[in-house]
């Protein structure tokens, strides 16, 4: 069943009307059907397919998008900016989610690049399938009702797949376990934290939640003649959310999950004492609210900890039982799209924290990923990576490290995760990560996954940070990008989305890419 082909055509130039309302497919239509001829005009697309023509890009160069930036510029000209500015061959247009990271304009509070609508869309922003979900495919799930309404009706993958194509281009859907907990269904399938209460955040044991995944994998596999899809699930289990041991978190310890009855069943499959795993994270949320006090435990903060793990093994087996969910789900979605169709590409996007917290680290490994995808787009956003590893470690270094000074805390982990000569802890936000930090990470993944799969760094461009953090500048992407391509990379994917990236960052990646090639 394939949708119906879009009837209408992309803007010549930017449509940077000041949009402060939902965007309907109507307002779409009208504010480009002055440009709609010169867009069609037979020359233009022959140039533009010349122009892919002359530069075939041996490595697979990608870029993510959200649909407002096709909506907001126009399907042509953005186009026409990725692949002359930047050398793009793939788009990694954001399908599903309810995040801000993949899809809408530059996140409130942030300066807008020099493109796009420049007015924030909080007022309009929801989220959701950006495509059109035939309900045939969600039968088993409660989760039905998912349609973004941000842009009426408009169906994004039907409006660019046709003009991605028509240039050579590939396009792979971006689907994000990211939910709204007003979504109907979510509080049906919604994981259950210690104190027994319903969080937005979906059980990845629930039957439903499963089916879900499933049933959008197959949906637009199915429905449009897309490359393939990437999967983002940057769910963490409860171990690291209780520490708060990423760079992101908040320390949750009173809120990890999940105990639901999906859980407890899966759990005595595995073998783990529910009540025993209950008990030993109640404790756990005792330790670190305590820590978090300067409640210093007699033998010491790591002792303490270390024992707790020691006495309630249940706390680690609690952790993996997360993680066999989560990649169960993982796995679920590349069957569901190869049998679709076999050559259909599936990806996953690795999450940050594995390359700055050496526990988590140990709980992935790239070549058991290798089976379950054609391609991982591991994160190695060096600019971000500074500020994102500084609270990494003033978070560990706040309860299970609290007795280590946290400059000589940063020292030591830089050994176990083989990191090289990075700036001072104080330094590390305002200067970011290096370009051998991409280089390294990248070698390390190549050689985790030992040729089973492909792999794309997630090249950081423009990543939102703090005021006085790194941002990006074109020759911080030149040299990453440079970095990944000569480090062994089979590709790259610009991150997180075109409508926070600088267009003189991505004619740098475009520039890098072209040297690479030579
Ligand atoms: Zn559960």
């Amino acid at each position: 069943m394939k949708s119906s082909p879009s009837t209408w055509k992309a803007g010549k130039r930017n449509v940077m009307n000041s949009i402060s309302r939902p965007i309907t497919r109507r307002d779409f239509v009208q504010t480009t059907a002055a440009f709609a001829a010169a867009a069609a005009a037979p020359e233009v697309l022959i140039s533009s397919a010349q122009g892919a023509e002359k530069r075939p890009a041996p490595k697979s160069i990608g870029i993510q998008v959200g649909a407002v930036s096709f909506v907001d510029e126009g399907v042509e000209p953005v186009l026409d900016i990725l692949q002359q500015k930047a050398a793009v061959d793939t788009i990694y247009l954001t399908t599903f989610t309810y995040g801000r990271g993949l899809a809408g304009r530059q996140v409130p509070g942030q300066p807008f690049p020099d493109h796009g609508a420049q007015e924030s869309d909080e007022k309009f922003f929801h989220g959701g399938n950006y495509a059109t979900p035939h309900p045939d495919f969600y039968r088993n799930t409660v989760l039905k009702e998912t349609r973004a309404p941000d842009h009426g009706d408009l169906d994004i993958v039907t409006a660019v797949l046709p003009a991605a194509k028509k240039r050579g281009m590939k396009l792979f859907c971006s689907i994000e376990d990211v939910f709204r907990s007003d979504v109907p269904g979510v509080k049906d399938v919604a994981e259950v934290d210690l104190q027994g209460r319903k969080t937005g955040t979906l059980c990845l044991f629930h039957p439903d939640v499963r089916a879900f995944w499933t049933a959008l994998a197959t949906d637009l596999s199915k429905s449009y003649d897309i490359d393939g899809i990437l999967f983002f699930n940057e769910r963490n289990g409860p171990l690291l959310n209780a520490l708060g041991a990423s760079h992101s978190q908040s320390i949750a310890s009173s809120r990890v999950t999940c105990f639901c009855e999906h859980h407890q069943k899966a759990a005595r499959e595995h073998g783990i004492n529910f009540d025993r795993a209950r008990e030993g994270y109640a404790k756990l949320d005792r330790f670190v609210q305590s820590s978090l006090k300067d409640q210093r435990p007699s033998d010491g903060y790591f002792v303490e900890f270390w024992r707790l793990l020691v006495e309630h093994p249940e706390i680690i087996g609690w952790d993996r039982l997360f993680d066999t969910g989560k990649h169960q789900v993982l796995a679920g979605v590349n069957e569901a799209v190869k049998a679709v169709r076999k050559d259909l590409q599936v990806g996953f996007h690795i999450e940050h924290v594995n390359s700055f917290n050496p526990i988590f680290r140990a709980t992935r490994r790239y070549d058991d990923l290798a089976q379950k995808a054609d391609f991982l787009k591991v994160v190695v956003y060096n600019n971000c990576g500074g500020e994102r590893y500084a609270n990494f470690i003033r978070n560990v270094g706040s309860t299970v490290f609290r007795d280590v000074p946290k400059e000589e805390l940063m020292r030591f982990n830089n050994h176990l995760l083989g990191y090289g000569n990075e700036p001072n802890l104080d330094e590390l936000a305002g200067a970011g990560l290096s370009p051998d930090y991409v280089a390294r990470e990248t070698t390390r993944a190549l050689a985790g996954v030992q040729g089973k799969c492909k792999i794309y760094p997630g090249i950081d461009i423009g990543i939102p940070t703090g005021k006085n953090s790194r941002k990006a500048s074109p020759d911080d992407t030149n040299a990453a990008v440079s970095a990944a391509l000569k480090a062994g990379a089979h590709g790259l994917i610009l991150s997180r989305k075109y409508s926070e990236m600088r267009l003189a960052n991505l004619e740098a990646a475009g520039k890098a890419v072209r040297e690479f090639n030579g």
